[in-house]
């Protein structure tokens, strides 16, 4: 997507303040607390070693400072902590050589610049790359990377499994066992890039040319807004423009309709907005996102309706799983194309990717054809998303660690 919004206002290296949200907005305000409140029963273990270190990565700014007074150190240590950790991607303590060494070793005493460990990672032979990142519990997630002609996305995830049970999505048949902290969501980012060397962060000027790692979609496993509080965190960190610097229009977080975050997802990050929407019926879309009985459609297009900064140069993305004889019929092309009337909308069809077990299957060709034709036809853009590392396993909806794979064969 090219999508122009917003650079960040105030201090340079932060996002803009929050502004007032709008009074449909307020009235998710209770149910978002409630969301956050449950979200926090699935809070990740703290980040901290057993030699009692604790790790660096994924604390905000103003921890990181708390953090250097507390050593009785000045408060700008922590710019040039930040610097070295997120712009350089240095994790040796000895190699900071602005920072005098009696400090670099107190800091090694104390703290770690961590990541996640690679359990495996595979390369597609169409330069798809997918890890398995494990975390210090022993908890794992995948993580892919996504070469594309003019840009590379890495496909992060948020949650070690999925409350959600979307019925065609292979990660939904693995129950949600935490959620993942702010340092698990940026490490995974930081751990693609060492792996593609790309570090220090690219200075290509605003648009950010020459990365290689130049997009993120907080698209893998779970679902990212019932882990609001650290996707958040984790997002500010990547886009602090004193470090791993990638500005919002490179971010695009999906969502299958958590409504009452949405809002505030909007107002607070200001990303791109992808919607998991699959199903143009609630009674379809109860079955394909059974979050739909919570937040039927009507209520997801009104919140898609009022994302701020919403625009033809900044569409939403309704993703669409193309699946044979269940949703993908000429009728429900134009009802789709009659929902999205007024909603500056790209629509991105997904060719269903088959896991073992499904009972799906892929739509034929000619009916993918006709379904984008009516799109079309209706002013709405609607990419046919070409899969991507399907023979490993890598493709949208096919997300799910190893060791659940074989806990369960
Ligand atoms: S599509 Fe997303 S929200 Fe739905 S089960 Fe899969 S990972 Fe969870």
């Amino acid at each position: 997507m090219s999508i122009a919004a917003p650079h960040p206002q105030g201090h340079k290296a932060f996002p803009a303040a929050p502004r007032p949200l709008s009074p449909e907005a307020l009235l998710n305000e209770e149910e978002r607390g409630r969301i956050l409140a449950k979200s926090a029963l699935f809070a990740p273990p703290e980040a901290t070693l057993p030699d009692g270190r604790k790790d660096l990565v994924g604390l905000s700014r103003e921890e990181l400072a708390a953090e250097m007074v507390a050593m009785g150190e000045k408060a700008f240590r922590a710019k040039q902590l930040w610097h070295w950790i997120y712009h350089q991607g240095e994790r040796d303590f000895s190699r900071m050589s602005n920072i005098a060494r009696p400090f670099q070793q107190k800091l090694a005493e104390r703290f770690v610049i961590g990541r996640p460990d690679v359990g495996t990672e595979q390369t597609s032979t169409d330069g798809t790359r997918k890890w398995l990142f494990k975390f210090r519990d022993t908890q794992q997630v995948e993580t892919v990377y996504i070469p594309d002609d003019d840009r590379g996305s890495v496909c992060i995830s948020t949650q070690v499994g999925c409350t959600l049970s979307c019925s065609f999505c292979h990660t939904g048949t693995q129950k949600l066992v935490r959620n993942l902290g702010a340092a698990e969501i940026v490490g995974q980012f930081m751990a693609a890039r060492d792996s593609y060397g790309e570090w220090p962060t690219p200075t290509g000027g605003e648009d950010e040319d020459g990365r290689r790692l130049s997009n993120i979609v907080v698209m893998g496993m779970g679902e990212p807004l019932y882990n609001y509080e650290a996707v958040r965190k984790a997002l500010i960190i990547i886009m602090d423009h004193e470090g791993i610097a990638l500005s919002r229009r490179r971010i695009t977080l999906s969502t299958s309709g958590v409504v009452p975050v949405m809002d505030i997802c909007g107002q607070e990050l200001g990303v791109n907005l992808a919607v998991s929407l699959h199903a143009v019926r609630n009674d379809l879309r109860d079955i394909l996102v059974p979050l739909n009985r919570k937040y039927p459609i009507d209520e997801l297009l009104a919140a898609c309706r009022r994302y701020p900064g919403v625009s033809n140069a900044r569409r939403i993305t309704f993703e669409y799983v193309m699946l044979r004889g269940v949703n993908d019929s000429a009728a429900e092309a134009r009802e789709l194309a009659r929902l999205l009337k007024g909603i500056p909308a790209k629509v991105n069809l997904i060719p269903f990717n088959p896991w073992p077990g499904s009972d799906y299957q892929t739509s034929r060709p000619e009916q993918i054809r006709e379904f984008s034709e009516i799109l079309l036809a209706a002013g709405i853009s609607c990419p046919v998303r070409r899969p991507r590392g399907r023979d490993i396993l890598a493709a949208c909806g096919q997300l799910k660690t190893e060791s659940e794979r074989a806990r369960r064969a």
